[in-house]
């Protein structure tokens, strides 16, 4: 059975851009630190591949850092940033991705208003009641569960205002958000590949002007001392590749947003008792956070699956269990309905088709299981 597709903020497939920028470097031999022809063959797509990842973010492409994905540059950023030698204190919000929450050591959490945007007044508070100089705050540009978009230039200037550091996890938002890390004032920007149609296992850490960071991992000095290890320059250049489509990235989010409306809208009839969370806020038009409250998110996602259709519930950790949601939590949703929500999140080469097909198995699901709850 062919499956409909519908889980692009857990990982997009992969663009045809990308594979063939891929195989082109997997035909190559070379380390890209060799001094030899082949070496400066492979580093060349390295180089371009750099640029064009830079160009993206409105980044110069020197302070492009590759890694193995966000996790490691969200490590990177909160872990590497150590001013006078200690561990930085972070101010995060209570809405970012666990790979952001995991890696601080000092952490508070900024708290969230109810439409999932981050509580400025909250923000100001807690920047007045110390001093934060030296210290970083995080906030993710568009959240991977609910698409809800963060004032993140609103934050800059509290934050800077502040004296501290802002890193911005900017996974859900690259290719649907045109941004600027300069004007934006952003000193370090998250990207990962898998998320925007380029391969798993790479992604890139952007470092501002002036930001000093220890490396996590040490090495041969490549990345510029920050990330030792031969580059995966294979999976670099189809992040490189997908990086250079900018244009193209805003036009198919645009297609998909149309497509995703549509479902709420039917969904919303389908089922009156479903509600979208989130959608107070402004938010990416592909994603859509559904509780269908009483009906738990692993029962939804299995009666979905057996149709062929892949969503992700809020909260997916990596052994597949479903766990409670940190983000519909702070949002101030209580189990009925946080424990009852699914993901549906659309991109680049979702159809009409899929859409149906969502439609079709969740209005058989609601028939069966909701009228339960
Ligand atoms: N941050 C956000 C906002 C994400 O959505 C994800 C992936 N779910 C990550 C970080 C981690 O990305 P990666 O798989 O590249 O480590």
């Amino acid at each position: 059975m062919s499956v409909a597709y519908l889980d692009y903020n857990a990982s997009a497939p992969l663009r045809a851009e990308a594979r063939e920028a891929m195989l082109a470097a997997l035909a190559c031999a070379g380390n890209p630190s060799s001094v030899h022809a082949a070496g400066r063959a492979i580093r060349q797509r390295l180089a371009e591949a750099r640029e064009a990842v830079a160009e993206l973010v409105g980044a110069r492409a020197d302070q492009v850092v590759f890694t193995s994905g966000a996790t490691e540059a969200n490590n990177l950023a909160l872990r590497g940033y150590r001013p006078d030698g200690r561990a930085p204190r972070i101010l995060a919000s209570a809405v970012e991705h666990v790979s952001v929450l995991a890696a601080a050591e000092q952490i508070e959490l900024i708290p969230v208003e109810s439409s999932g945007v981050v509580d400025l007044g909250a923000l100001q508070r807690m920047l007045a009641e110390r001093d934060w100089r030296d210290c970083i705050v995080s906030v993710m540009a568009v959240n991977n569960e609910t698409g809800v978009v963060q004032p993140v230039d609103e934050i800059v200037r509290i934050a800077r205002a502040a004296g501290a550091v802002v890193h911005c996890d900017a996974v859900q938002a690259a290719g649907k958000h045109p941004f600027d890390m300069a004007t934006g004032g952003i000193d370090l920007l998250t990207l990962s590949g898998h998320k925007i149609g380029a391969p798993r296992g790479v992604g890139a850490l952007l470092v501002g002007e002036g930001v000093e960071l220890r490396p996590e991992n040490r090495g041969g000095g490549q990345e510029r001392g920050l990330r030792g290890g031969a580059e995966a320059v294979d999976a670099i250049a189809g992040l490189g590749a997908v990086a250079r489509l900018s244009g193209r990235m805003l036009e198919d989010h645009a297609r998909a947003s149309a497509l995703t409306a549509r479902l709420e809208s039917e969904v919303r009839r389908l089922a009156a008792q479903a509600q979208i969370l989130g959608s107070g806020a402004e938010r990416v038009g592909t994603t859509s956070c559904i509780a269908l409250p009483g009906v738990r998110a692993e029962t939804q996602l299995m009666a979905l699956d057996l149709q062929g259709v892949c969503v992700s519930a809020g909260s997916a950790c990596s052994s597949g269990k479903v766990s409670p949601s940190h983000v519909l939590r702070a949002m101030g949703y209580g189990e009925g309905v946080a424990d009852c929500a699914i993901r549906v999140s659309l991109g680049w080469n979702s159809t009409e088709d899929d859409v149906g097909r969502f439609l079709d198995a969740y209005g058989q699901m609601v028939a069966r299981l909701g009228t339960a709850a």
